[in-house]
């Protein structure tokens, strides 16, 4: 035995709850190599195995061939150990508290196809009709651990133990049988042992509690009688109706209050009863199925087929979220409402992130819901579907949260930090960690305008911490946004104090621009022209941006280019009302007098919210500062949302704005519907003080008499808009590229989810020969910008030195 060699194995990367662990006991068992397993939490898995050195290089081979699908290696580490006792026997070993620079958790994982067959199966006692079914490689696991390392005891089915007796096998015979899909599988349990579903009304009685199958009745009866039932899942609540109805829709709209026009998601049983009347792209097939199970923004076909899919649920858009079931309870839902899409939105008020413990949720939805379905499963972290729309073959992540959290970026270069926190910006938002050159994004938080909103970012943010294992003294600097008087910002000073470290301001776009810098992998050195068009940002001249192409490396960037600044007369009602924006731009554009003769022809006043004394008092306002703007009331922006919005409000597809991102969206939809071919618009730009100035005034006087000649339609002038207004942004970022000896432009910013706007750019970019680089994980729009404040605090920690 002379070849008779013990190795040590690590192995880092996603190797917890996927099934790993007990893959490698089955492999190392198939091969009779004997030793130990362990889980050393973030230090991934550590195996000691004892055979001949042939058998052990079958083995590591086996590994990278027939790993679990969901699990990820990132490094496997061999050590021959010299003078090893001899092994008898194999064994799983208890976990240790290890360390290690990443995150060995993976998200939540959709029910697997094995588990879905035992559901439906009447033979399987145990988990026949069985909501939370789960196995080792599928189930609830962000937001179910509560700490590392992965370990029943460290998630929230410690209130379930495991059953003994149960037929024809009980969980810990499964669990602790090799041969056993449940070997070692942490999250699940059986209908004897495992969480249960009750059926509750307002009153929060019990209405149903004997089976699942009168619970399923139930509820369907009463989905398919109208009602809007709150259905506790994964990682919160969602309210379910039927989505073909128009009445049924316009009740949830008008309890959800300050929800008029928002889109709602559906989710569908199969993507067969939507395909005649949505595209569905390979590429979009393939992540609705994924194990991630977003919600995707599919395009319609037809625009006004409502046959089943009512108008109400995405009034003036070309598209509709949808996503596929992706736990028990949600098939066996299907089973008894049959094959037809419901509605499957958050479950919670505007503006206030979706309540987890059962007595909240009652609490929160006792207006919303009608009866809920409700289980005795806590849930530790909250986690919304995510939302992502397709552009070509690129994600263009919109919400990133369920499915995706808590995934990593890693940066392109080595980091010797070894930990920061981001507080992100202050809508759409989500907070980030660093850990050495990695960067965690929380789980999607929102608006940060209630206190409720906040503290989840505050508890998302500490719970990342604490899974990575990043201890106080680790934090070696907090990055927050430029604007000074942003809540996230004065969380961050909070946080500086804290952790005794330096608060670094990041300016909005620059951080869009480090993001994507960062996720395209450019170099440490590299410089890129950035495109950022956004909605706001807190600009280093006090001004709003938005619209800006910054020549960007990692440490500095330089403003080259921007849309003409525009003032908001009132401020921010302008960023409310899409009449008042295209009132001050027109202001701006043609003074008092003509100014006051458009806005009677478009009968503008009508869609502010005051009408004509509002109207009076804009023109007053105006008046008053006598050209000398920025003042108090009117700040100057150079955003391409309001761009967007004028656009949209021109053009009557959008006369009010009912949430953010409204009035683009609803042009996007128009211009779907119309062709751009026929139509003369130039989109101008001019240079001063070296710095190139998009003609936006132009544009909108433009737009004015392009409408006037009534020569046109709506739709053709909106498809035109998008496509011409990208090139000119193009044009620009290519001279500038050549300018400064640059190859690269990048694409970023909230306007980015626009298909043709970004279409034009990228075509009219590589058709210069030059390259784009685009997000295709960290999402364009706001949600992406704390992942950018990380990289931009880490330069200027860098620097400081
Ligand atoms: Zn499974
Ligand atoms: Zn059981």
């Amino acid at each position: 035995m002379t070849d008779y060699k013990t190795a040590e194995i690590n192995i880092t990367g996603i190797v917890q709850g996927v099934g790993f662990r007990p893959f490698l006991y089955n492999l190392a068992r198939s091969l009779n190599l004997n030793g130990y397993i362990l889980n050393r939490g973030n230090a991934g898995v550590r195996l000691v195995l004892q055979g001949s050195s042939q058998i052990l290089r079958k083995f590591l081979e086996d590994i990278e061939l027939l790993k679990p699908k969901i699990s990820y290696i990132e490094n496997i580490e061999v050590n021959y150990l010299e003078n090893s006792q001899e092994f008898k026997t194999l064994e799983i070993q208890e976990s240790e508290q290890g360390r290690g620079i990443s995150l060995t958790l993976p998200p939540d994982i959709a029910i697997c196809n094995d588990c879905l067959k035992d559901m439906r199966n009447p033979q399987e006692k145990k988990y026949y009709n069985y909501p939370f079914i789960a196995c080792a490689e599928c189930g609830p696991r962000f937001t179910t651990v509560t700490e590392l390392p992965y370990d029943r005891e460290r998630s929230t089915m410690i209130k379930f133990p495991f059953c003994a007796q149960a037929e024809p096998e009980s969980c810990i015979q499964e669990y602790t049988d090799f041969n056993n899909r449940r070997f070692h599988a942490q999250t699940f349990a059986c209908s004897v042992c495992g969480p249960h579903y009750k059926l509750f009304n307002k009153q929060r009685e019990i209405l149903k509690y004997d089976s699942i199958e009168v619970i399923l009745q139930e509820t369907s009866k009463r989905i398919n009688e109208g009602s809007i039932v709150a259905v506790k899942g994964i990682g919160g609540v969602h309210l379910v109706c039927l989505a073909d109805n128009d009445d049924i829709i316009l009740k949830l709209r008008k309890r959800k209050g300050e929800r008029k026009y928002k889109p709602f998601a559906l989710m569908v049983p199969n993507l067969k009863i939507i395909e005649s009347i949505l595209k569905i792209s390979e590429k979009e097939g393939e992540l609705l199925n994924s194990y991630r199970r977003p919600i995707v923004l599919l395009e319609r076909r037809t625009p006004n087929d409502n046959s089943i899919i009512s108008k109400e649920i995405a009034p003036g858009l070309n598209n509709v979220g949808i996503m596929l079931p992706y736990s028990g309870i949600h098939h066996l839902l299907f089973d008894y409402i049959g094959n037809k899409p419901l509605v499957y939105t958050s479950g919670n008020k505007s503006y206030i992130p979706m309540a987890i413990d059962n007595q909240k949720i009652f609490d929160q939805l006792q207006d919303l819901a009608d009866v809920f379905l409700l289980h005795n499963r806590p849930i530790y972290q909250r986690a919304d579907d995510s939302v992502l729309r397709i552009h070509d073959d690129k994600v263009k992540l919109i919400r990133r949260s369920r499915g995706y959290v808590p995934g990593y970026l890693p940066l392109p270069f080595e980091v010797d930090v070894p930990g920061a926190i981001a507080t992100g910006p202050l809508l759409a938002a989500t907070g980030a960690i660093l850990r050495r050159n990695r960067i965690f994004p929380t789980q999607h938080i929102g608006n940060i305008s209630h206190l409720e909103a906040f503290e989840f970012l505050k508890e998302a943010l500490f719970h990342m911490k604490n899974l990575l294992q990043i201890n106080d003294s680790e934090i070696k600097f907090v990055a927050c946004d430029a604007h000074p008087e942003f809540i996230t910002t004065k969380f961050a000073r909070e946080l500086g104090v804290l952790f005794k470290c330096d608060v670094y301001r990041i300016q909005h776009h620059f951080a869009h621009i480090l993001s994507l810098m960062a996720e395209n992998n450019v170099e440490k050195d590299e410089r890129i022209i950035g495109i950022a068009t956004d909605g706001v940002g807190y600009g280093e001249d006090g001004n709003i941006w938005g619209g800006e192409i910054l020549l960007s490396s990692y440490n500095d960037y330089k403003r080259l280019a921007q849309l003409e600044y525009q003032p908001m007369v009132g401020g921010d009602r302008c960023t409310k009302y899409p009449a008042r924006m295209t009132a001050s731009i027109i202001l701006n554009s043609l003074g008092l007098e003509e100014s006051e003769k458009i806005f009677k022809k478009l009968k503008l006043e009508n869609d502010l919210e005051y009408k004509n004394t509002e109207l009076k008092t804009l023109t007053s306002q105006f008046k008053q500062v006598n050209g000398q703007y920025p003042s108090q009331n009117i700040p100057l922006t150079s955003s391409t949302g309001r761009i967007f919005d004028t656009v949209s409000y021109l053009l009557g597809a959008s006369k009010v704005k009912t949430y953010r991102g409204e009035p683009a969206m609803r042009l996007e939809g128009m211009a779907m519907k119309g062709n751009p071919d026929n139509i003369e618009l130039e989109i101008g730009f001019t240079k001063k003080d070296n710095i190139y100035i998009i003609k936006t005034s132009d544009l909108v006087i433009d737009l004015i008499s392009l409408l006037g000649e009534r020569k046109f339609k709506n739709e053709d002038i909106a498809a035109k808009f998008q496509i011409e207004f990208g090139k000119t942004f193009a044009e620009i970022a290519i001279k500038l590229a050549r300018e400064n000896s640059i190859d690269k432009i990048g694409l970023t910013g909230g306007v980015a989810y626009n298909y043709s706007f970004s279409k034009a750019i990228k075509e009219n970019v590589l058709q210069s020969g030059l390259n784009l680089l685009e997000h295709n994980t960290i999402p364009p729009g706001d949600a992406g910008v704390s992942v950018g404040q990380l990289i931009g605090g880490l330069f200027k920690y860098y620097n400081q030195d």
